[in-house]
């Protein structure tokens, strides 16, 4: 059997076999509703109750503070319009955000900019990260909400959330983050790190799809999300996903209590990559190489199709991604390597692999010995490489 390797967890991972277990009784035996007072319903409530608090020591915070959406877009669009609307009546109308945010901040703020919002982009510069100094220049009086992402999901980088989210308290501004690639990655804490509302998503951490959080710091009293009953404290309604909520938590605390040793393994697998796909001419790493999730390779090669390499790659029994699968199927270069200055040309020759717990130092290996010689094949067919190739002779010529 040709050998398979799953390159593309920052889209999604695969759920733990660990996590299923802890989950099943919910969907057999403990089916009963939450809010029901009769025995099945109470197992069913303290089971959430148990699942709150694990997630809430996760994150340094109280279990009153986190509630449960359906994932990370969700998260998201509660934490940025919520904001928004609760700081509106107050005349503040101006949210600074990075270029390079998830879709579900971006098209989020769009929607705001038509309501009359004003939308400030921080620069992220060539190694993706944005500067503390800009978000000082940028807050103004009327500044309602700053949104800035923990770990970029297509480079990998780490933003210096600690700084950010210290010049916003200093400010009076509501600090946001989409933490959804960082958590279970990065330490976190977000009562010492000052972070107001912070997204997570569980199948990035090898929990179900479908289920994620918003941490909303006690007091800030952003509009409820969900009119209906009183479940997650009266602000997002409907019947609890019990299953669901039981296996994030438990995907969470695994992936928390692993991170030190994963991060090591993971950032030794990165490495050998990176290191071993830089020979190959006019190769090149996308951002900063250090401040990067241990699990990120993002790459381009001039002169080649991304959407060509990964069909081969996924010949080869390999599964990788151009950037967020949000954006694959258009054929507009991913907004994230525009924003890091690559030119329209050589934003196309990109390529993510993104590793988990499953991969091993042998999937390198294999990464490393399919991904050249694809290349090759490529550009000896690509009339762009010729052209490339014929304009670095021209300019050695002219010396
Ligand atoms: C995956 C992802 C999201 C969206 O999360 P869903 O749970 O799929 O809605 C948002 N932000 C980032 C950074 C992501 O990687």
């Amino acid at each position: 059997m040709q050998r398979r390797v799953y390159a593309d967890n920052a889209a999604t991972t695969k759920l733990s076999p660990q996590v299923l277990n802890k989950m099943m009784p919910y969907f057999t035996d403990i089916y009963g509703n939450a809010s029901s007072i009769y025995t099945e319903g109470a197992k069913a409530s303290a089971a959430i109750s148990e699942a709150r608090k694990t997630i809430a020591d996760c994150l340094g915070c109280d279990p009153a503070e986190v509630f449960v959406t359906s994932g990370g877009s969700e998260s998201d669009n509660w934490a940025i319009k919520g904001a928004a609307h609760l700081m509106m009546k107050k005349g503040k109308k101006h949210i600074i955000s990075s270029a390079f945010e998830h879709h579900a901040v971006l098209h989020t703020l769009d929607s705001l900019k038509k309501e009359g919002f004003e939308i400030t982009l921080l620069p992220v510069y060539e190694n993706g990260i944005v500067k503390p100094d800009d978000l000082r220049k940028e807050i103004r009086d009327d500044t309602a909400l700053v949104t800035i992402m923990y770990a970029n999901n297509e480079i990998g980088t780490i933003q210096p959330i600690d700084e950010l989210a210290a010049i916003c308290k200093e400010r009076g501004v509501i600090f946001h983050t989409d933490a959804v690639q960082a958590v279970g990655n990065v330490p976190i804490n977000v009562h010492k790190q000052n972070i107001d509302m912070l997204s997570l998503s569980a199948h990035k951490f090898h929990g179900p799809k479908g289920c994620g959080a918003l941490y909303i710091r006690k007091g800030l009293r952003i509009p409820n999300l969900i009119d209906g009953g009183a479940q997650e404290n009266n602000r997002r309604a409907g019947t609890e996903n019990t299953a669901g909520i039981v296996g994030m938590a438990e995907a969470l605390r695994i992936a928390v209590s692993t991170m030190d040793e994963r991060g090591k393994r993971l950032s030794e697998i990165r490495d050998r990559i990176i290191d071993g796909l830089l020979i190959i001419e006019r190769s090149r790493v996308n951002g900063d190489r250090v401040k990067r999730l241990p699990g990120n390779v993002n790459m381009c090669f001039e002169g080649i199709e991304g959407e060509s390499l990964l069909l081969n790659l996924d010949l080869r029994g390999i599964a990788a991604s151009s950037g967020s699968a949000c954006t694959s199927g258009s054929l507009d270069p991913s907004h994230v390597l525009l924003s890091i200055g690559l030119p329209h040309e050589i934003a196309h020759g990109s390529m993510r692999l993104s590793f988990s717990d499953e991969n091993t130092l042998e999937d390198a290996d294999y990464i490393l010995q399919c991904v050249p010689s694809i290349v090759k094949m490529l550009r000896d067919m690509s009339p762009l490489w010729e052209r490339i190739k014929k304009n670095e002779m021209q300019t050695k010529g002219s010396n």
